[in-house]
């Protein structure tokens, strides 16, 4: 047991669900997924995005991912040895009646899979919710831990894939396990829904393949995905919802200047 960098309170790693985490939507009774066809079950009763988000977070159905999420948690890296770490799926986070959202791949394995919040406490966040916050749709710039006080507003961020991989690189049957939560995500938002920002060609392929499988209206051929590429998908009632794509804001591209400050603005700002 260690103490949350935040609250002080003393937490197992992995953190058993209901168990006070800050942020954690699921209950020591929220039913679990076992494999692929729970998965599919569970996404598809889920009545709300916060049901959907506390399923997703006690989810089981990839064995690879698991073991690897959890010995990741059990061992730690030395800088947070002395921090608990989530060890679970990262969920969905931000505004439930966002009508933006933001798709990426899957969690860090020292980030998300530490704080348990999408993209928080690793370079990518640092970079992601600052530049939310210059586009006016997060409170404050930075994103250290679950309970810092972070909260958004017209958006949401949720991910093709819910568990860190090994090499940040989740196999394809990983990634189909995973499509129904996503589904689920684009039914559930889909009335409200404007413009949703793929971060990353993996993360745009995974929305136009959901989006298809839900029965949208999807471009033909299929749309390339580029820096500020953009389709328009038609959700039910043939409402227009606007796909933009962005370079993913992983190390790679920032460090490299291959994404800068300016080119997510743009995007964002289009959203
Ligand atoms: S990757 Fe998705 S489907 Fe697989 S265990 Fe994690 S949350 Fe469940």
């Amino acid at each position: 047991m260690d103490p949350h960098p935040i609250t002080g309170h003393e937490f197992a790693s992995p953190v058993p669900p209901g168990s006070g985490w800050p942020g954690d939507p699921a209950t020591a009774g929220t039913p679990v997924a076992h494999d692929p066809a729970e998965v599919v079950e569970l996404a598809v009763a889920a009545g709300d995005v916060t049901e959907l988000e506390a399923r997703v977070t006690v989810c089981r159905a990839c064995p690879r991912l698991v073991g690897w999420r959890e010995q990741v948690a059990s061992e730690r890296r030395a800088a947070y040895r002395d921090q608990p770490y989530w060890g679970r799926p990262a969920a969905a986070f931000g505004d439930p009646e966002a009508p933006v959202l933001i798709v990426g791949l899957a969690p860090a394995a020292h980030g998300a899979n530490r704080t348990g919040r999408m993209f928080t406490g690793d370079r990518s966040g640092d970079w992601l919710y600052a530049a939310l916050h210059r586009a006016g749709f997060a409170n404050q710039p930075t994103a250290v831990h679950a309970g810092d006080g972070l909260a958004l507003t017209g958006i949401r961020i949720t991910a093709s894939v819910h568990c860190a991989p090994p090499q940040n690189k989740p196999t394809t049957s990983e990634r189909d396990a995973c499509a129904p939560w996503l589904d689920r995500e684009l039914q559930l938002s889909a009335p409200r829904l404007r413009s949703i920002m793929a971060l990353g060609s993996l993360a745009w392929d995974a929305t136009l393949a959901a989006a298809r499988r839900l029965g949208w209206g999807v471009p033909r051929p299929k749309p390339r995905f580029g820096h500020g590429a953009e389709a328009t998908l038609l959700a039910p009632g043939d409402r227009p919802v606007r796909l933009v794509g962005s370079y993913h804001v992983s190390q790679q591209n920032t460090f490299t200047g291959k994404l800068t400050e300016a080119m997510l603005d743009d995007v964002l700002n289009r959203l």
